[in-house]
């Protein structure tokens, strides 16, 4: 039986430091501060907005959003992130993606001030990522490592294997196992024998967008087992790329889904705000 690693209390225990720290600089007469902007009606991407502002407002940090229509101009858009570029009360500038098909979102991620990226997707962050000297992590694969260290797992050593290379979770993910010293291997769609490669994880970490992709045959015993998948199944219930039920009898440690890493997600964007605010008035 694998021990469950509970996302939403470790989140809850980080978010309680994040609002002391506030605290502290709300005393020094600093309030950091989080632009969050949707551009069209996605119900997804509405609720993420949410429960973005609901948590700012419960850490004590300033937020505004800008819910836009869907035919707004990409140049609307970008003269909307200059102004925020250029506004001494926000820090962190968040342009909730997807963006509708006729925004570049390239373009939109480069126009964000490097300073104030704090979904760390700017090249310039990713670059520092890479060095291992970095401002800002991303969000999701900052969840994950902070899971894992809440848990006491340590990557040094451990072979570790990321099944999913998008730009956002899956490649900064495998740096940061590396930074951390683990062995990592990511893999991908066109990966040969992906379970013969899942099953030599010591730490298995699964984003694919697939529901239950990952099963008990793909796992070796006793390993850590981090779902990162967020999917609706047909009947509305969230599920992740982890065959839950056939993996935790296997796994040594496992996340679940909701209440895994989804809960970070949002946590270390609130960690990310409060760094680019101290950055910003020179506090270490
Ligand atoms: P993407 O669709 O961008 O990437 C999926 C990756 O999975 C791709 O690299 C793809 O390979 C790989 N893949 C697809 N099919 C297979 C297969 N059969 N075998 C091996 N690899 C495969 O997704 P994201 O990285 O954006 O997200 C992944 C999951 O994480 C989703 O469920 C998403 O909802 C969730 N998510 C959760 C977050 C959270 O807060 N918990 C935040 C962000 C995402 P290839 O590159 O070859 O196409």
């Amino acid at each position: 039986m694998a021990k469950i690693i509970n996302g939403k209390e470790v989140s809850e225990k980080i978010r309680l430091r994040i609002a002391e720290e506030v605290k502290d600089l709300a005393a020094k007469g600093i309030v950091p501060g989080l632009a969050v902007i949707l551009v069209g009606d996605d119900p997804a991407s509405q609720v993420y907005v949410r429960n973005k502002k609901r948590a700012c407002e419960q850490a004590g940090i300033y937020s505004e959003s800008y819910e836009l229509p869907g035919n707004t101009s990409q140049e609307e858009l970008l003269a909307l992130i200059d102004k925020l570029n250029n506004d001494p009360k926000i820090n962190g500038i968040l342009a909730q993606l997807p963006l509708p098909s006729h925004i570049d979102e390239e373009t939109v991620i480069n126009r964000i001030s490097p300073d104030k990226d704090v979904d760390a997707f700017h090249p310039v962050n990713v670059g520092k990522i890479m060095i291992g000297n970095y401002d800002f992590l991303p969000c999701t694969p900052a969840g994950v490592m902070a899971l894992l260290a809440e848990s006491g797992v340590d990557c040094a050593g451990k072979e570790c294997v990321v099944v999913g290379r998008s730009n956002i979770v899956g490649k900064p993910q495998a740096m940061l196992l590396l930074h951390n010293h683990g062995t990592v291997t990511i893999c991908h769609s066109r990966t040969k024998n992906l379970a013969e490669v899942t099953r030599r994880a010591d730490i298995l970490i699964a984003a694919v967008g697939k529901p239950d992709f990952i099963t008990a045959e793909m796992v070796k015993p006793g390993a850590v087992v981090i779902d990162v998948g967020i999917n609706r199944k047909a009947d509305g219930k969230l599920t992740g790329d982890v065959d839950f039920a056939s993996v935790e009898p296997v796994a040594s440690y496992i996340t679940p889904v909701p209440g895994g890493v989804g809960p970070m997600t949002i946590t270390m964007l609130l960690q990310n705000t409060l760094k680019s605010a101290k950055k910003a008035n020179n506090i270490s």
